[in-house]
């Protein structure tokens, strides 16, 4: 027996949109910002030698660099006001997976003041984020690490965001939208992967496929071509 199809269209299937945040949601790399402002210049060309030995993790490295950082949290809040920038369309991709149901997450190596300070300027300041923290002093600025990303990645040894997404993840397809090396792992796990800068060049000496976005209008309309050939597959 047919069922009568008095029934709306099926509600779009819930996707994950994970969006790392610095040179994505930001147009400017807000660590890079910070360094170049307010800490002492090449700090990490100094340590690049004992990183590229694998004396020091990355994480050392960055806790390093960003302990020359002297500036107090009002002067950070201002410069990254001032410089860090926001990519067209944010605001409405994050509008349209409210409306479609679908689960937007912040995945950031950054710093959760600044990417706050960011988001609430956009009132956007309820979205869930994932990341580390710098706490801002004039003495000097400490990083604090998040342990959100759970256990170290077995491909690339790091706390990277390919476990933080799979800890959120529950089956359904993972959109992931990124700009550089922080993404290139997590990347591997997504059915859909939108790509600008150096995540976009390193996926193309890997061969594998993206589309590639200049803000995020390309963005939602990439998601909604997504979900057409999810609905037309089913
Ligand atoms: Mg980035
Ligand atoms: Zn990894």
């Amino acid at each position: 027996m047919v069922a009568t199809s008095l029934v709306a269209s099926p509600a779009v299937a819930p996707l994950l949109l994970a969006v790392d945040f610095d040179g994505t949601i930001t147009l400017r790399d807000t660590l890079h910002v910070i360094v170049d402002e307010h800490g002492r210049r090449g700090v990490w060309d100094e340590l690049e030698p004992d990183l590229r030995a694998g004396r020091i993790t990355i994480e050392q490295a960055m806790a390093e660099q960003f302990r020359t950082v002297h500036a107090t949290p009002g002067e950070i809040a201002e410069l990254v006001r001032a410089r860090a920038g926001v990519r067209p369309g944010f605001a409405d991709l994050v509008a349209y997976a409210e409306r479609a149901g679908h689960r937007l997450v912040v995945m950031s190596a950054g710093f959760r003041s600044v990417i706050d300070l960011v988001l609430g300027d956009m009132g956007l300041g309820h979205l869930e984020v994932v990341s580390n923290e710098a706490l801002f002093s004039s003495d000097g600025c400490t990083l604090v690490f998040s342990d959100d990303r759970g256990e170290v990645c077995g491909l690339c040894d790091r706390r990277c965001k390919r476990h933080a997404v799979r800890m959120r993840h529950d089956g359904e397809p993972v959109i992931y939208v990124g700009d550089g090396i922080s993404d290139r792992c997590v990347s591997g796990i997504a059915d859909l992967v939108f790509a600008r800068a150096g995540l976009a060049e390193w996926l193309d000496e890997q061969g594998r496929e993206y589309i590639p976005f200049d803000d995020f209008h390309e963005v939602v309309s990439g998601v909604r071509a997504f979900e057409a050939g999810e609905r037309a597959a089913a």
